[in-house]
């Protein structure tokens, strides 16, 4: 059985102030807990979580990352800097990235490689528009934004992925997918990586993100090919992820 792993993503929220309490919250709630979980922050925000975050069974990560290794490429941030302040995860390809900072899936699988290289673990995004969905075009949509990743990732890396299905329509619109259209995406997606690597395929944790709140959480989670949630505005407060990550079993 794969483990079950619930991350934050904070995207751009927080202060300093506001995320000393949330982070102090969700540690002091995590008792019992059988998923693994992390918090992907704004990069300014690192160092902080490293220093309240070190020792407990919570783990950080950064929200994208620059493809390049260093160097002349003013704002932007390298893998290795994240390393640096010992992230475990950064999400690449995310949505919003690709919707309002024309992120292509050929830069994703660029950033994808960077991750990987200085040992930390890609989240990799994908996810289908209202009329990519209502055209028909979802497996299409997905299918190509992970193939493009693929096709890049040596064998041996595939292992070392975490892919997140993430419907467009679906994040922040209090709209989510029902269990049966995730888990339908999710198997597609699961399918794919098999036929790529199919021994490591079956132990690439496939999250789903896209409105996952403590009241739909337990249903979407207990799917086959669900393993686990990236969480977007539940994850701002304490008592919502916290319901989330003991929603895993
Ligand atoms: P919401 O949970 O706010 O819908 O956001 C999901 C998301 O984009 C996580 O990356």
């Amino acid at each position: 059985m794969r483990p079950k792993l619930i991350v934050g993503n904070w995207k751009m929220n927080g202060s300093r102030a506001a995320n000393a309490a949330l982070l102090e919250g969700i540690v002091a709630g995590l008792d019992g807990a059988r998923a693994e979980c992390a918090v992907c922050v704004p990069a300014p925000y690192l160092q902080q979580c490293e220093e309240a975050l070190k020792g407990s069974p919570i783990a950080w990560g950064a929200q994208d990352v620059s493809a390049y290794e260093g160097g002349a490429y003013t704002g932007e941030v390298c893998a290795k800097m994240l390393s640096d302040f010992a992230c475990r995860y950064v999400i690449v390809g995310h949505s919003e990235r690709r919707a309002y900072h024309l992120e292509s899936s050929g830069l994703v699988a660029r950033k994808t490689l960077a991750v990987l290289k200085e040992g930390m673990t890609p989240i990799i995004c994908v996810g289908e528009t209202l009329e990519e969905r209502e055209a028909g075009q979802t497996f299409d949509v997905v299918g190509d934004q992970l193939g493009t990743v693929l096709e890049l990732l040596p064998l041996d890396a595939v292992a070392k992925i975490v892919v997140a299905y993430e419907p467009v329509w679906a994040i922040g619109t209090g709209k989510t997918a029902t269990p049966e259209m995730a888990q339908e995406v999710h198997a597609r997606l699961r399918a794919q990586l098999k036929a790529r690597n199919g021994e490591a395929a079956d132990g690439v944790a496939i999250l789903y993100g896209g409105s996952m709140k403590p009241d739909n959480a337990r249903e979407l989670l207990a799917q086959p090919d669900i393993d686990g949630g990236l969480i977007g505005g539940a994850a701002l407060k304490a008592q919502d992820f916290l319901a989330i990550i003991h929603a895993t079993g």
